[in-house]
């Protein structure tokens, strides 16, 4: 206050105004007010009351417009002072409050020969002024103080955020107290039964259940973000799978879920494998049964390669000549998954990991997959396809088997003999004849 001169008399008593808003209002009203934002002031008598309007420049590009409503003590008390403005706030603002301030300054001035008829003009000595502007630097020093506390205390509250954390990143088995919300990493198979079953990665939020296990995984309700106490507590590995997450395409459709919520995603590429395997070694890796129940942690398992073999379908029944191919992992039961790398999940074992394919391509895989119900005579018959087309793959056993020759080398015979006298004249006199044997 000490910047503005002390005018001889206020025509608002600024304590009064100061005990009759929040001390945060007041001090921003007065900020605007010393910024010179209060761009027009007018003030007219309104029965007891005094009706003040104006305009004070906000954060819009348009000052916001108000009028007050003042009822002034015999010393420019304010005894009540109702405020209407255009800004958000819209009632009892700061904007309202720096018009008061401005009225405090200059309503003698603007007034003059206005004075209802029952106000008596008391002057304020200048020992009253000093000490109105005394006890109102107090007040500023008292906010400023609580501002810097507050601001103190919103570091100390992330500090001790941050040291949470870390214990939670070195505690190697966290105690049953805590109980901190933690990311949970679930696994299941789009389209387990189709010709095209996928393996997917979702990540859902629980925590650890005093009795041990993990409660309930419920659903990410936003993408986890730097400032979540759930993201800020997670170890680094969390924090590198919630980025390969971002990285991999959402498995689900487009329209349920927003383009930043993609919680659940098919595993793909390079980084799909690295994902799968920094969340089996998190622990927190599960498969949901049914009924929302969780299964053992899912760990990352040895890789495992394909068989291939014909089964009959139905063959109990005796005119049953059904055949197709069939896949199975060689290492233990497990549902093979058409990511891009092929992957596997045993659930028995609690196992996921990459598949061998000897040598097949992703095409090539997908389209052996597809293998039809195929009718023994349509095999028979089409023997010399099927096995130039399998290549190393076995052959349906209702084919004839062609026997393999093998630790044999093959021997050319070149026989020359005189050329008959009908080719004589056409070509050469010798004729030449290869054979193998
Ligand atoms: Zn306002």
């Amino acid at each position: 206050m000490s910047t503005h001169p002390p005018a001889p008399q206020l025509w608002l008593n600024l304590s009064t105004l100061l005990r009759s808003c929040d001390a945060a209002t007041y001090s921003r009203g007065l900020d605007l007010y010393r910024n010179q934002h209060v761009m027009e002031l007018r003030i007219e008598p309104l029965g007891d009351r005094w009706l003040l309007t104006g305009q004070v420049q906000g954060s819009q590009r348009q000052p916001y417009a108000l009028s007050i409503e003042v009822k002034r003590g015999p010393a420019g008390q304010v005894l009540e002072w109702d405020s209407d403005c255009t800004c958000p706030v819209g009632y009892q603002c700061k904007h309202g409050v720096a018009l008061m301030i401005k009225a405090a300054y200059k309503g003698a001035q603007l007034i003059a020969g206005h004075e209802p008829e029952d106000a008596t003009h008391q002057k304020m000595t200048l020992t009253q002024v000093s000490d109105q502007i005394r006890m109102l630097e107090e007040r500023a020093r008292e906010i400023a103080l609580q501002e810097a506390q507050a601001q103190v205390q919103r570091w100390l509250k992330e500090l001790e955020r941050s040291n949470l954390a870390r214990t939670a990143t070195h505690a190697q088995h966290p105690g049953p107290t805590q109980r901190n919300e933690q990311f949970l990493y679930l696994l299941d198979i789009l389209g387990a039964n189709g010709p095209n079953p996928l393996l997917t990665l979702e990540v859902t939020l629980s925590y650890p259940k005093v009795a041990g296990g993990w409660s309930k995984p419920k659903p990410v309700r936003f993408f986890p973000e730097r400032g979540q106490p759930v993201y800020d507590l997670a170890s680094a590995t969390d924090h590198d799978l919630l980025q390969l997450i971002r990285a991999m395409p959402s498995s689900a459709s487009g329209y349920y879920y927003s383009y930043n919520l993609k919680s659940k995603v098919t595993l793909e590429g390079r980084y799909g494998v690295e994902a799968l395997q920094k969340a089996a070694s998190t622990g927190r890796l599960f498969v949901t049964e049914t009924r929302g129940t969780l299964s053992k942690p899912v760990q990352w398992g040895a890789q495992r390669t394909i068989t291939w073999s014909w089964q009959q379908i139905h063959p109990s029944e005796p005119d049953s000549d059904l055949w197709t191919l069939h896949a199975r992992l060689t290492e233990g039961d497990g549902q093979l998954c058409l990511n891009n790398p092929p992957l596997y999940l045993d659930k028995t074992r609690g196992l996921c990991g990459l598949l061998d394919t000897n040598g097949l391509s992703m095409g090539q895989l997908a389209a052996l997959l597809k293998a039809p119900r195929m009718q023994a005579q349509a095999l028979q018959s089409l023997q010399r396809e099927l096995s130039l087309q399998l290549g190393n793959l076995p052959l349906p056993p209702v084919v004839e088997q062609v026997p393999t020759v093998s630790g044999l080398a093959p021997r050319v015979c070149l026989r020359l003999k005189p050329a008959t006298p009908q080719n004589a004249g056409l070509h050469s006199p010798i004729e030449a004849h290869v054979s193998f044997a």
